[in-house]
């Protein structure tokens, strides 16, 4: 039998093994952290064979990390992994040398492939685009978003 996904984006339905990107089989560190344990876990990125859309799917329930991010993800020693202060974690990350920042890396990545479509026609130039920052890793990821000029891309 087949196991299949529904794309959040296109609702187009694509074969989960030929479309698995990368498949885990224990919990990470935030489902720790919940009492997720690796008893009948699994966790895999996907991408959708219609539209590309990369998502997760995962064994746990939707809301498992309501509560970490609700009450727990940004005070300092509430979980084992954080240990600073907002601050004092953008001070760290920014400064960073290059070959470790996985920051500069991604920013890289999305600057590399704003221009790729650009010049496909796909994503068109502007001047004064507006951001939605979501999961912006401190600001950091802003931060390196934002040109030689102070505009962001
Ligand atoms: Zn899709």
């Amino acid at each position: 039998m087949v196991k299949k996904f529904k794309c959040y984006l296109c609702l187009e339905y694509s074969g989960i093994e030929e479309n698995t990107l990368k498949s885990y089989v224990v919990p990470d560190q935030y489902e720790e952290a919940v009492g997720i344990t690796d008893l009948a876990y699994f966790r895999k990125w996907v991408s959708c064979g219609n539209c590309g859309l990369k998502q997760s799917l995962h064994s746990r329930s939707n809301n498992a990390l309501d509560v970490l991010y609700e009450n727990l993800y940004r005070k300092p020693s509430a979980v084992p992994w954080r240990k600073y202060t907002n601050e004092e974690t953008f001070e760290l990350v920014r400064k960073l040398p290059p070959e470790s920042s996985e920051t500069i890396e991604r920013v890289s990545y999305v600057k590399a492939r704003i221009c790729s479509y650009q010049m496909m026609g796909l994503f068109p130039h502007k001047s004064n685009y507006r951001l939605l920052d979501v999961g912006g890793q401190q600001e950091v990821l802003l931060l390196n978003l934002r040109t030689k000029t102070g505009r962001y891309l």
